[in-house]
């Protein structure tokens, strides 16, 4: 019994695989460079191989899907696996997915009705499905959105202050993502913490190419960053994170920008590379940081800065001090130069950094970088491991317990 993992973005196509029960993947996978000439991938056993994976030029999702399975088909090592189920990440749910779901007819259509919400992101998932659906026929197939955990948010913090009706009639609202991580992450620390399961407030901060932060009381989300889009909120690797919304219009009369520059600009070029000028990488920044490289200084600040602001404002949302901050996502666990300069920012809360913690406590090995004993919120280091998430999500809703 194994979940195949499928995350299809517009040129990419990612993977895993699990064994049912386990927490540590089979298989992990990509093919990318969808549409381009050079579309191809590779995959990595548990025990650290790696082997190619070729596809014709020209593959779409479903050939390239059955490229990987021909490949994963061949692999000796993988003789004995049976895929039962396919799990697949959906990026945006809308109002109407606010869990995982079993994927029918009905669930598909709704999937693709949602795309003027996620237009990159959600025909990329459906195609997918499709895909997935042809090459496994019979074995069921769940979504599990990015939106769904955030669908607990209440109205007052959901809204955006404009007239009414775009919220009726075009669905505009804060839906929030990275949903999957920050339930999974919110989870692991209450669990490895031991915190109360029902009352635990926990701050989450989900830092990676995409950032964003939660707010979760309870296990359940009640704020986040993002909005009604992946730019609302903090500032990110190449995407500015909130700016004045007059933006647009100031720069198309005093440019001559075209809207669609304006978003591809605020969405592509922003962040750590506009500010930096250098990347969008933050390994690259930390080292011209250190070299006193004046982009770099500047985009860490700001990105540090604005990550506390945020963090400090979650907390109302929390109705008070929180008890674990949790740092995840690539940058999260592995920038300890991000995780200082923030807590720092967040003293006026009680958190107290142990600096020599923080040294050792990110990458590899979690754990806990604020001081022993401290009256403050518990601050550590929790790895997100979102496949596995939707893996479990999918064995539980393709086989529910008693069936
Ligand atoms: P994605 O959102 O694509 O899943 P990740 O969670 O893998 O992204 O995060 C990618 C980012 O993590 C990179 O852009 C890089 O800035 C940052 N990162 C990864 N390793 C390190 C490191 N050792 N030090 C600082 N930043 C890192």
């Amino acid at each position: 019994m194994a979940i195949l993992v499928i995350n299809c973005g517009s040129s990419s196509v990612k993977f895993a695989v699990f064994e049912q029960g386990s927490a540590e993947a089979l298989v992990t996978g990509i093919v990318d460079q969808i549409g381009s000439a050079n579309v191809g991938g590779s995959y990595k056993l548990n025990d650290g191989t790696k082997q190619k994976i070729t596809c014709q030029v020209g593959a779409d999702h479903t050939a390239v899907l059955a490229a990987i399975l021909d490949a994963l088909k061949a692999d000796e090592a993988l003789q004995n696996v049976a895929i039962t189920a396919v799990g697949h990440r959906v990026v945006h749910g809308g109002e109407k997915f606010a869990e995982p779901v079993l994927i029918d007819a009905d669930v598909l259509a709704g999937i693709r009705e949602l795309s003027s919400l996620a237009p990159l992101h959600n025909p990329a998932n459906a195609d997918g499905i499709e895909a997935a659906s042809t090459l496994f026929p019979g074995v069921p197939q769940v979504a599990v959105f990015d939106t769904a955990f955030h669908q607990t948010i209440p109205p007052h913090v959901f809204r955006y202050a404009v007239p009414d009706a775009l919220y009726h009639e075009h669905n505009v609202r804060r839906y929030g993502f990275h949903g999957t991580s920050h339930d999974y992450v919110s989870a692991e620390t209450i669990r490895k913490y031991d915190l109360d399961p029902v009352r635990a407030k926990v701050l989450v901060a989900h830092l990676g190419n995409g950032c964003s932060a939660t707010a979760v009381v309870g296990g359940r989300s009640c704020d986040t960053t993002m909005g009604i889009t992946p730019l609302e909120g903090l500032m990110m690797g190449t995407r500015s994170g909130n700016v004045d919304p007059n933006l647009h219009s100031y720069l198309a009369e005093n440019t001559g920008m075209s809207l669609d520059e304006i978003t591809e600009m605020l969405n592509k070029k922003s962040g750590f590379a506009g500010l930096s000028g250098i990347s969008n990488d933050l390994r690259e920044l930390a080292v011209a940081y250190e070299e006193g490289h004046g982009g770099a200084r500047l985009a860490v600040e700001v990105f540090c800065f604005r990550l506390a602001r945020e963090l400090a404002g979650l907390t109302v949302s929390l109705d008070g001090v929180p008890d674990a901050i949790a740092f995840t996502g690539g940058i999260g666990e592995n920038s300890k130069l991000v995780r200082e300069k923030t807590v720092r920012y967040l003293k006026f809360l009680g958190c107290e950094l142990d600096v020599a913690r923080n040294e050792v406590n990110g990458g590899d090995s979690n754990g806990v970088i604020s001081v022993e004993g401290s009256k403050g919120p518990l601050i550590a280091v929790v790895a997100t491991n979102e496949e596995l998430a939707i893996a479990e999500a999918t064995a539980e809703v393709a086989q529910p317990e008693g069936n």
